[in-house]
């Protein structure tokens, strides 16, 4: 397997939250998806995040990725200051630019464009920066063993290879923190193996990932798990 550098180096932790609620309003409807979550997510570690449907692991898993913002609380991302005590400290702007050069993203049916390769797919990301680095993205594709399905294009690919193209593609920026929102669902037991190994791999070369999954079975094979019920911590 190709041997690229995609390590952590930060010395801060990954994530801090400190009395987090996450309360979603709509109309007469209040839905209270995260209730006073204090958790640290040191850098380097493999972090799964554990619970049944509803119970706020997509909710925890947006505010990590800095796709949505705490109702309440104290919130670092890969040491920059979101939210102190209920007030956001960073623009919206700034959060994209943050998340487009910090955090990886993988997500349970792929969000491949089916027209790109699985070379294209994975730079994708890059057509929002000025860099250009289509031997980076061909040695990611390597390292996540797609190395002879450069040119397929997604309807010519498994589950587990589409899933492997969206890990590499999340890791082209080369981010603090890879979040992975049951990147399993929609595969079978085997795939399911074999992605699950690919992260501990990637986790083993240092790098930093948070994985939302209801499967007891992965969640097993971990040491650090953060079970969610109702919004809690459990
Ligand atoms: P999980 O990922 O564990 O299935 P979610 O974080 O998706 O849980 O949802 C937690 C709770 O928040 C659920 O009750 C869900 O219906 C609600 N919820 C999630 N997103 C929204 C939203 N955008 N607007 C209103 N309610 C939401």
């Amino acid at each position: 397997m190709t041997n690229i550098t995609i390590s952590d180096r930060s010395s801060y932790p990954a994530a801090h939250l400190h009395g987090v609620s996450k309360i979603y309003r709509q109309g007469s409807t209040t839905t209270h998806a995260l209730r006073d979550i204090t958790l640290e997510i040191a850098s380097r570690s493999f972090c799964c995040v554990l619970g049944p449907s509803g119970a706020g692991k997509t909710t925890l898993l947006n505010l990590l990725g800095l796709m949505d913002v705490p109702t309440e609380g104290t919130l670092r991302v890969v040491g920059v200051p979101l939210l102190e005590r209920g007030k956001v400290q960073v623009s919206e702007p700034r959060r994209d630019q943050l998340r487009r050069t910090h955090i990886g993203m993988i997500f349970t049916d792929f969000f491949l464009l089916p027209s790109l390769t699985a070379w294209e797919n994975v730079q994708l990301p890059l057509l929002w920066s000025d860099r250009r680095d289509a031997d980076f993205a061909r040695e990611l594709l390597e390292r996540v063993g797609l190395g002879h399905r450069l040119a397929h294009r997604p309807a010519e690919l498994s589950g587990g290879e589409m899933q492997r193209v969206a890990i590499a593609r999340a890791l082209i920026h080369r981010p603090q923190l890879l979040l992975a929102d049951e990147p399993t669902g929609n595969v079978d037991t085997y795939t399911r193996d074999t992605i699950f190994a690919l992260f501990r791999e990637l986790h083993a070369d240092g790098l930093t990932i948070v994985m939302a999954t209801h499967d007891h079975d992965l969640a097993r094979q971990l040491d650090n798990v953060v079970q969610l019920q109702d919004g809690r911590i459990q």
